[in-house]
């Protein structure tokens, strides 16, 4: 087999395309592949799809998927065809797209790398500034999001994640039972659940007809959801409830340990021992709790502590449970332990509901930490879009096949 057959046939080239040569050059690590299309050929006007006449052409290089250890690139004359009804109009070539300076294929492969690294990694890998690469991703993720069918959406979750240091956030919108990524935007305010309805309008969904949504205590949230998702009823995040109860014991024991004397001397050092699940204790941490949770010893952070464990009991167990704990929270003499079970009886409602919607935060803290752990690979990102992008890109399910013109295959 002749190589410009088997370069054609590698390629899924079709008349009028054809290769007219391969230039093997082992010393540059470089192979290019020139491709032609038959003299006389009338080519498809891009707009009406009719065979048209040639007007002239332009020389375009792609690069390509590397051939072995090699470089290799595509290089065309892309010609401009004179139709009829249109004029002069440039035509598609099939294996790139306009104003890309890389195949489909290739694109194709960096797509599929990006979840999994770096962006400056695939960069480095294949020699072409990191820019381009996030201007690949910007495209695609572009075009397949706006194809995506968000039809049916009833189950959301919301949530926010660290963009950058400091108090810089993005929120996620998730569809809980399909498991994707729906919308994210900068900020975490009532806005974002606005601007999450209006895009789930624009991709087939209905705000009203979502009806169960998941999210944190924020009153900026839950008055956007209120709002903007009328129907929904809300259930607060276990894993955000649970927290009002482990920072009311870690301020308990921040105040006692501050005070001094033999009983903060006891609790110095001691704050993973007290905050982590008895299940996942170490031996000395398991020592240590029970030790400062000894009724005996009559330490505040002992109170604390034993409430805390109380606490996970009853939030498996039922409202009554609940509704007891909170009194005894409440009778505690723990001001933060008293402010936590108020807080907890003035969301009761969206708090109780997980009983019986079972909405569970697992699928958002997933989520959370591939987004946290693509972030700190890339050691942080210069811009929200980038962030954002690589949001969709590991979450949202996106298909690429049209965008990479795989449809046809
Ligand atoms: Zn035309």
């Amino acid at each position: 087999m002749k190589d410009t057959d088997l370069f054609q046939m590698a390629l899924g080239l079709v008349p009028p395309w054809l290769v007219q040569e391969s230039i093997f050059q082992p010393s540059e690590k470089l192979l290019e592949i020139r491709i032609d299309f038959a003299r006389g050929s009338r080519l498809p006007c891009p707009e009406c799809g009719v065979g048209c006449p040639v007007h002239d052409t332009t020389e375009k290089r792609w690069r390509h998927l590397d051939f072995f250890q090699h470089q290799a690139y595509l290089v065309a004359r892309v010609p401009r065809v004179q139709c009829g009804q249109h004029g002069v109009k440039q035509v598609a070539v099939p294996w790139a797209r306009p104003g890309s300076g890389f195949t489909l294929l290739f694109e194709g492969l960096i797509l599929a790398m990006a979840p999994h690294m770096a962006v400056k990694r695939i960069a480095a890998l294949i020699h072409e500034h990191d820019t381009l690469v996030w201007r690949v991703i910007r495209h695609h993720v572009r075009e397949a999001r706006s194809r995506a069918d968000h039809r049916g959406v009833t189950t959301m979750a919301f949530d926010e994640t660290a963009a950058r240091r400091g108090h810089d956030y993005v929120t996620i919108a998730v569809d809980v039972l399909q498991r994707r990524v729906l919308f994210a935007c900068p900020g975490r305010d009532g806005a974002t659940i606005a601007a999450a309805a209006a895009d789930l309008r624009r991709h087939g969904g209905d705000p009203s007809a979502v009806t169960s949504v998941a999210c944190d205590l924020s009153p900026a949230f839950t008055a956007g959801i209120t709002r903007h998702l009328p129907n929904a009823e809300i259930t607060y995040d276990r894993f955000h409830v649970t927290q009002l109860v482990t920072v009311a014991l870690e301020e308990t024991r921040r105040e006692e340990q501050r005070r001094g004397g033999w009983k903060g001397g006891l609790l110095k050092g001691n704050r993973w021992a007290l905050l982590r699940n008895p299940d996942n204790h170490s031996p000395s941490q398991a020592k240590a709790a029970e030790l400062i949770a000894m009724p005996d010893l009559h330490l505040k952070t002992g109170r604390a502590y034993r409430l805390k464990l109380a606490f996970q009991t009853a939030y498996a167990d039922g409202p009554g449970a609940l509704q007891r704990w909170c009194r005894w929270a409440a009778r505690s003499r723990l001001p933060a332990m008293a402010k936590a079970a108020r807080s907890i009886r003035n969301h009761w409602d969206g708090i109780v509901r997980w009983f019986t919607s079972n909405i569970t935060s697992a699928i958002m803290e997933g989520f959370n930490s591939l987004f946290q752990a693509a972030k700190s690979r890339a050691r942080g990102y210069r811009n929200h879009q980038y962030f954002i992008d690589m949001i969709y890109l590991i979450g949202a399910k996106l298909d690429f096949s049209a965008s990479l013109g795989t449809h046809t295959k």
